[in-house]
Parts: structure tokens; sequence; C-alpha cells
């Protein structure tokens, strides 16, 4: 029997922090959460000298890109990112081909990633027209598809709305939930001729992609989905309206649910305009301060089921590129949780209400029940990181393979110090510890083991 004891811990348990010091791990599970335990015999000791010992991170939206483009990230750099972000488990949307479309494509790419990933993971599959036939198969396999109501980086987007009807119809009938990139494309499309060439407004990706493309397209989707019954998950919800509409829906006891990116709170447009060049460039675009304060009081209030990175690398001369030759997106895993403790600062919004929403809110979304939190019982995936401590955020040194962040040079607090999964430490003072032995966590609807 493998047997550890963390004592002298500030622990939060994935809902609060609590009364108890000392957490017990027996052959990598949660197996006590006491006060003042005492050592067992031959039980390994770990004093965490009034630290934070947390749940391990569970990030809810990456782009790891493999298969097919590995190049520009792979799982092998993408979960070494995710350690240093004090995430032990992803949930991976394949946004370029091949996309997941049938459940032998699904199971090739998780017996492909055996060995790779440094932390546990949970694709998902693709709600594209290819897949609607094989709905049920991969509801075995996944906890939800991805669809793109909108064009993005690598995806075309939904043609019309009688499309939308049939692909959510057929979700609704194979019982999986439907996870969405909301982004209008005929109002972005509108928006881009009158920008034209403006030389001042045609970089500015909040014009092109508005607060007014997602809020419509978040209300679009939330009809269609009503209407033909399928369960819906707003991603990356970058506005306070269309948040809003989400909680209305949830509200009204329909089962829509939304979560957030920590660039949606802690950027707004202007800084993300001023950063050089295109570092911030994502979709959806960055908007305002009012959607920040906005989106921090509903995490805040415990209305959105959490916040997750959208993390997706893409090498610099990519992002260095003009404007509108630049891909969207950018490296955000490998810093989750002290960009997670800067939302809370920047907002004064209760640390343990953020942390919640990386860890419980979103391992209870996607129905991962040992994650995310310290719980007897709960795999023991832990955080130990000082909350006092600040650093600089060196981008150079992270470990995505694209090398740069959007956030190199700020100073944030709480990284993580030492990771443990499945009770073995994996990432110690920056450093990788062993093996990648992260494993998928579906398999025919069970979650493995
Ligand atoms: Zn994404």
């Amino acid at each position: 029997m493998d047997s550890l004891l963390f004592t002298n811990a500030i622990i939060f348990d994935g809902d609060k922090f609590v009364d108890a010091d000392c957490l017990r791990v027996v052959d990598g599970v949660v197996a006590e959460v006491g006060a003042k335990l005492t050592a067992n015999d031959g039980e390994q000791v770990i004093d965490v000298q009034q630290k934070w010992l947390l749940p391990g991170l569970v990030d809810c939206h990456v782009h790891f890109r493999e298969p097919g483009l590995v190049r520009k990230e792979g799982y092998e750099f993408g979960s070494r990112g995710a350690l240093h972000g004090g995430v032990t488990t992803v949930c991976e949307i394949q946004n370029n081909p091949p996309l997941m479309s049938t459940p032998q494509l699904l199971q090739q790419k998780l017996d492909d990633l055996r060995g790779k990933s440094f932390v546990d993971y949970v694709p998902y599959g693709s709600l594209v027209e290819e897949s609607l036939e094989h709905l049920p198969e991969l509801a075995k396999l996944c906890p939800a598809v991805k669809c793109f109501l909108g064009c993005s980086t690598g995806a075309g987007g939904v043609a019309d709305t009688a499309t939308l009807k049939r692909w959510f119809a057929a979700a609704a009938a194979a019982n999986i939930k439907v996870v969405a990139h909301c982004e209008d494309n005929s109002i972005m499309d509108a928006a881009t001729a009158e920008l034209g060439d403006n030389p001042q407004l045609s970089s500015r990706h909040d014009l092109r992609r508005s607060v007014e493309a997602e809020v419509e397209s978040v209300r679009e989707a939330i009809g269609v989905a009503l209407e033909v019954g399928c369960e819906l998950h707003v991603f990356h919800i970058s506005t306070l309206a269309g948040a809003q509409l989400v909680i209305e829906a949830a509200e009204a006891g329909h089962p829509i649910t939304g979560t957030t990116a920590p660039h949606y709170l802690v950027a707004d447009a202007e800084q993300a305009h001023a950063i050089s060049q295109n570092r911030f460039k994502v979709n959806p675009s960055i908007k305002y301060a009012e959607d920040n304060i906005g989106l921090a009081a509903l995490i805040a209030e415990r209305k959105l089921a959490g916040i997750g990175t959208d993390h997706a690398p893409h090498p610099l001369d990519e992002k260095d590129r003009p404007y509108a030759k630049a891909p969207s997106g950018f490296p955000s895993v490998d810093l989750l949780l002290p960009l997670t403790v800067a939302a809370a600062d920047k907002h004064n919004v209760a640390v343990e209400d953020m942390l919640h929403a990386v860890t419980l809110g979103p391992a209870n979304e996607f129905g991962l029940n040992k994650k995310g939190r310290l719980a007897v019982g709960a795999d023991a995936d832990l955080v130990i990181a000082d909350p006092q401590l600040t650093a600089e955020v060196d981008a150079a040194k992270l470990p995505s393979r694209s090398r740069w962040s959007p956030y190199d040079k700020q100073c944030l607090r709480a990284f993580p110090q030492q990771v443990y999964l499945h009770g073995a430490l994996a990432f110690s003072n920056g450093e990788i510890v062993g093996e990648a032995h992260g494993q998928p966590l579906f398999d025919d609807k069970r979650i493995v083991p």
C-alpha cells in the first residue's frame, strides 16, 4: 500500500477552504481529510508549510491539435503546460482535421495518446454533418460534442438555422450534450465589410467579432436547443449579455449552461489591441471592462459552470503575420491557476469562488466525478501553491511548444510549486517529474477507473 500524508496545509476542497489541515492519500486516491492527522508506520509525510493544497484544476476547453497539427502543440507539450498551470485534467477539442466525427476516429485518438499525456484527458467528439449518424456511438466515448456556430480557426461554422436544428435534434436523440462556440457569421461578415480598409479600425478584432455577434448566436443556439430538447453548454462566453441569456434559460429550468475564459476576466479590448501585434487575437474577441466585471460577478455567484482556457497555441511567426492573416488563439493552460487568482484579485471576488470555477464547477458540468475535489474517494490529483509568492511570467520558459504568451512579463501570484497526478509527483519547482501516465477518463460512458 502506497501512502502519503500531507500536513500543515490550507486545504481548498473544490467548494471552499476547509478547517482540516491534513490529507491522506492511499494508492492514488484521497483516503482521509482531517485535522492534525498522525502519520502511520512507513507513511511518507509532506509538510505543506501553510501553503494551499488544491484539487488539480480541470480545464474544460483546450486545443492540443493531436492528431494532425502536432507541430503547433501536441499532447506531450500541451500536457506539460497543463501541469505548469496546475491542471491535471484537460477536456480537449479537436479543431483541425481529422475532426472527431466517428467513434473509430475518437477511439484511435484515445489509443494513440496512451503514454503521451502528463495529465488525464477527455477529448470531445465533433458535431458536424459527418458525425450525425454516429452520435449514439460517440456518446459512449465522450461527455459532449463540439459545434462551431460561427467560423473560427480550423472550423467553418453552421451554414443556417435549418442545419443547426437538424444537428441539435440528432444530439438530443443520442442524448449527448452539445458544447458550442457561439458567434454569428452574418453579423461578423457585415462588420468586416463595414470596417473595410480603415487603417485605424481594420485590425480591431472586437469590432469585427462584436458583442452583438456573440449575443445573437447565443440567442439562436438557446432557441434551437429548447425547441429540439438538447442539452447545450456555451463555451468561452465573452459578453455579459451572452452570459445572461444562458443564465435566464438555466433559471427557467432548461439544461443550458456556460463557461467563460480567463482572458474575458483579466483583459479588455483596449488592452488586447494595445498588446503587441496579434497576441490577444482570439475568437470570440476580447470585449470590454463591463463584460469583465459582469462575468466575474457571475462566477462569484456561481451562476456559470466555470472557466476554461481555450488554450490554442500557434507558432510565433504565424501570430506575427499582419492582423488579417494571423491565426486566432494563444496558449494559456500553462497559467490557469495564477490567472484564476489574478481574476479574483482584479474583481475583488472571493478566491474560493474563482477556484471553484476551475475545479469542482467544470468537473460537475462534465460528469468527472473523481476530479476537481478533495474528498474521500476522489483521485489524488493535487496542487501545492504559495498564494503569497509573486513572480513574473517568462514566456520563453513556459512548456508549451509555442514559447510565447500574451501574459509575458506580467506579475502573477500562486504559481503551482508541486503537482501530483493519482498520488504521484508529476511536477515540482518548474520541472516535469517522471513519465507521462495521464489516462483517458471516458470509456463506454463509464468513468475510468
Ligand atoms: Zn476553442
